[in-house]
């Protein structure tokens, strides 16, 4: 203990101002309680954000598309009237092949492959749509556990079961089927073009450290694709970079009264006895609540915030044993003109680019990440948000964000010496397809999953804040002990995407902790009356 003791100002302290942390902020507040949000970085909205790299240009450092932020969220917390505003909207995805063939998927329709591919990849989507939608009303809520189950519990229960059996017999078989598969063999059922085959597969693999034969790569592609559910066709980009969206969540909170301190890492949370009663600083001063809910991942707030000597030896175990291994570089460039995609439309140099033009690519890319290597040809999500958006960068030059993958957090031999040669590398891939971009380069960075952890303090890089698998999603999410958003000490809660249903720009973390920790202390005060 401190100095400096600030008792009793606020009924909760929220570790992280990322927009999970700043949708449960928003609702906790918006029910009365006094909330206080510390954040390490110097602005809200964790990954989230906007940074200039080059004078002049700026760009999403973090998440650059947006394609799972969750409609009732958005309205219930008012953010357009907070400042959200879109450059673009339902954005097609364009899949380029090396010989400048590409192809162009818009919602439920792809252009550029066989007619027979066009009508499967409009049942693959309208089928994915009817998942979604049973995931969805399981996303949006508290995730049941099936042992000391509440009337809650069971009721969330009965929902799923009931959504399922709406799917009717042929769906309900195929979802059953195709979760325990993955996406390899999924888009090898469905299609003859190997170009969509990559396209479908990128979506189960992005931000994942897994390859398009890993278990679990299904799960990936429909999570990722929940917004289909929600009537979107495509990924949206935020007017200002994704940095706005942190700062309409932000403003959204302080509406409803909550309090944002930013410069504020969090060292440790205190305990008395077995239970957390508030957190220290690293400058020191500590800060003391009823409530503590981490925003932080789930490492970072078991093994550095609360620490192995306070939990129990299973438990500590489970939390050393959850995967979050990063293996998601993003590379931003400054360009002095638009480049030109070899065989592409002008018009179509806004939309989201993908360059991984066949399934075994992209698994050969992967490989690499098993043994500690970065790829030697790595696939890439590719977006030039300066089509759209005048506000990055000065007038006529542009600004292009891509996530480039496969680059392990653990590189055997170290980021320091390995990280010039994979942007190199990266480069190298972007040329192929937009010959001469090099010569259009003003400046160019790239953040391997080091330099992730480092911005926005998620253990590994990792997006998800730990690897959206079936051992580690749904029910289990991120670990049993911890599910539920509360944990194995009482007072601390998890909000964060680390927690049900996992990451991407969606808030439903932040909401469903919210609506847990409410619970939590409605049930205490009866018990206790
Ligand atoms: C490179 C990259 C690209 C991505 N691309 C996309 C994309 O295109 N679309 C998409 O939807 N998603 C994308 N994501 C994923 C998405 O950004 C994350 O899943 C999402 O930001 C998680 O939100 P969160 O609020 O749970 O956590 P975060 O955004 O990680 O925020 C957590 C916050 O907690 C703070 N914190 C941590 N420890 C402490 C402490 N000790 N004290 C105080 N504060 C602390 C951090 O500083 C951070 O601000 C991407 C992520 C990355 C890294």
């Amino acid at each position: 203990m401190t100095d400096a003791l600030n008792k009793g100002s606020y009924d909760t302290i929220i570790i992280g101002a990322g927009h999970n942390g700043l949708v449960c902020a928003a609702y906790l507040a918006k029910a009365g309680r006094k909330v206080l949000v510390l954040e390490a970085a110097s602005q809200p909205g964790g990954a989230a954000a906007t940074r200039e790299f080059h004078p002049g240009f700026r760009i999403s450092s973090g998440a650059h598309l947006l394609t799972q932020l969750n409609p009732g969220i958005a309205r219930e917390l008012g953010l357009a009237s907070h400042g959200l505003a879109y450059a673009a909207r339902d954005l097609k995805t364009v899949a380029l092949a090396e010989d400048g063939a590409h192809l162009v998927i818009d919602g439920a329709s792809v252009s550029g492959v066989s007619a027979s591919d066009a009508a499967a990849y409009g049942r693959f989507h309208t089928q994915n749509k009817r998942f979604g939608k049973v995931l969805d009303g399981f996303f949006s809520r508290r995730q049941p556990t099936l042992v000391d189950r509440s009337w809650d519990d069971a009721f969330s229960l009965l929902k799923l079961g009931w959504s399922l059996r709406r799917l009717g017999k042929d769906d309900m078989q195929d979802l059953m089927r195709v979760g325990l598969i993955n996406i390899y063999d999924v888009a090898n059922e469905h299609f003859d073009s190997e170009l969509l085959k990559a396209a479908v597969a990128m979506d189960g693999v992005l931000g994942s450290h897994m390859g398009p034969r890993s278990p679990n790569t299904v799960y990936g592609y429909l999570h990722r694709h929940i917004g289909d559910a929600w009537g979107n066709t495509g990924p949206a980009l935020v007017r200002g970079g994704m940095g706005a969206l942190g700062q309409a969540f932000a403003a959204a909170a302080r509406g409803f009264g909550a309090e944002i301190r930013c410069d504020s890492k969090v060292a440790l949370v205190e305990m008395q006895g077995c239970r957390a009663t508030g957190v220290t600083l690293e400058s020191g001063e500590t800060l003391l609540a009823d409530t503590i809910i981490s925003n932080a991942d789930p490492k970072t707030t078991f093994e550095k915030l609360v620490g192995h000597p306070s939990l129990d030896a299973g438990f500590s175990r489970r939390v050393h044993n959850f995967r979050s291994r990063g293996v998601s570089a993003k590379l931003h460039l400054a360009l002095d003109a638009l480049p030109e995609f070899t065989g592409l439309d002008g018009a179509l140099a806004g939309e989201r680019l993908l360059l991984a033009p066949t399934m075994d690519h992209i698994e050969r890319a992967f490989n690499h990440a098993k043994y500690g290597e970065y790829s030697q040809a790595p696939v890439m999500e590719v977006s030039i948000p300066t089509v759209h958006d005048d506000s990055l960068a000065p007038a006529g030059k542009h600004v292009l964000s891509a996530i480039v993958q496969f680059a392990p957090y653990a590189l055997g031999q170290g980021w320091d010496t390995g990280k010039q040669a994979f942007k190199q590398l990266a480069l190298d891939q972007l040329e192929q397809y937009a010959p001469g971009i090099g010569q259009q380069l003003l400046a160019s960075e790239l953040s391997t999953p080091v330099d992730l952890e480092r911005e926005f303090g998620m253990t590994g890089g990792h997006w998800h804040h730990g690897e959206i698998a079936l051992d580690q999603a749904l029910l289990m999410r991120p670990m049993p002990g911890a599910h539920q958003y509360s944990t194995p000490i009482p007072g601390l809660f998890l909000c964060g995407a680390g927690s049900h249903p996992g990451g991407g720009i969606m808030g439903l973390a932040g909401r469903n902790a919210a609506e847990a920790v409410i619970k939590h202390q409605s049930n205490g005060k009866e018990r206790a009356a």
